[in-house]
């Protein structure tokens, strides 16, 4: 049974033809995008072999069809879960693949289990390859620290306030302090960062934003908003039709429930919009 129809608001499609009209659609608003080959968690070496083969192909294809966008992985499915050095080996496979399409890779942070790993090993990667960047979560309370050293290794950064659900031994679980530190860390990166990335679709933050920047004279060009296929569409808009750089992460392919599950999670109503659709599609 394909369940695909219960995720589509958040997910362009299970092949690259779909993801692809997707982006065409949002670069015809003046928005670009980030794609991402959904998957994660892979245990077989194979099976991440075949991932990196498929975002080689993914960014041919970017180039050929002349769209605006970038892509994002993230390290468990190259492999992270199998070796480090496999996961690297990949990753340096990979972003030789993206330099020779002129194009960015971004690593997507994963749960905390992953932190350090991930960023060992973006660290590395970055001396050699300017074109990665990696997601800090502000819910974290080592990020500043993070977000510091990535900033003095001017590293592209792209701020969120993270999808996982953490012990308050090392996240903040309250929202007004994650929106707290999440503008602490953004006037960090956007103090010394190299064009960082604010991922929300909080208007609270994205307001903030907007003024701190302008109170300082930080142009629009120095960074860009980011948010998520299929929420806030007409925010989106109204961010580029504003001057505002503005980028959407756009999933697409088969592996697409976990993912699912972090929307609904993070947003109670969604669940009775997938509630709705099962119910529409079972009616006779
Ligand atoms: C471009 C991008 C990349 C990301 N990459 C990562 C990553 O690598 N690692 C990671 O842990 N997290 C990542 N996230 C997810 C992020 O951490 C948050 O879980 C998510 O963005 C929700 O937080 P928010 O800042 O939008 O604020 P919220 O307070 O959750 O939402 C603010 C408003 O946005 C709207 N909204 C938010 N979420 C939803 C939803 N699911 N459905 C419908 N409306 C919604 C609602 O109007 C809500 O009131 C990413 C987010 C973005 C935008």
């Amino acid at each position: 049974m394909n369940l695909f129809f219960l995720a589509r608001r958040f997910v362009a499609g299970v092949d690259v033809e779909s993801a692809i009209r997707v982006v065409r659609g949002l670069n015809q608003k003046g928005v670009r995008a980030t794609l991402d080959l959904l998957g994660e968690n892979v245990r077989d070496r194979a099976q991440a072999e075949k991932a990196v083969e498929a975002y080689g192909h993914l960014l041919e294809q970017i180039a050929t069809s002349g769209i605006e966008s970038d892509i994002s992985v993230k390290l468990t499915q190259l492999g992270l879960d199998i070796s480090e050095s496999f996961c690297e080996a990949n990753m340096e496979r990979l972003l030789a693949r993206a330099t020779a399409c002129g194009n960015f890779v971004w690593i997507d942070m994963e749960g905390s289990a992953y932190t350090q790993r991930t960023l060992d090993l973006f660290v590395r990667l970055v001396r050699a390859h300017p074109n990665v960047g990696v997601a800090i979560q502000a819910y974290l309370y080592r990020s500043e620290h993070d977000v510091r050293r990535l900033a003095d290794l001017g590293a592209r950064v792209r701020l969120c306030k993270g999808a996982y659900k953490e012990p308050k031994t090392i996240a903040y679980r309250r929202m007004r302090d994650i929106r707290r530190n999440f503008l602490r860390l953004a006037e960090i990166l956007l103090e010394r960062g190299r064009e960082p990335a604010i991922a929300t679709h909080d208007d609270h933050l994205i307001e903030a934003v907007k003024r701190w920047t302008a109170e300082r004279g930080i142009g629009p060009e120095r960074f860009e908003f980011q948010m998520l296929y299929g929420i806030r569409p007409r925010a989106q808009e109204a961010l580029a039709q504003a001057g505002y750089r503005v980028r959407v992460y756009v999933p697409f392919g088969t592996h697409w429930f976990p993912y699912l599950s972090r929307r609904l999670r993070e947003r109670k109503e969604n669940v009775w919009f997938v509630v709705r659709n099962l119910f529409e599609w079972s009616r006779p």
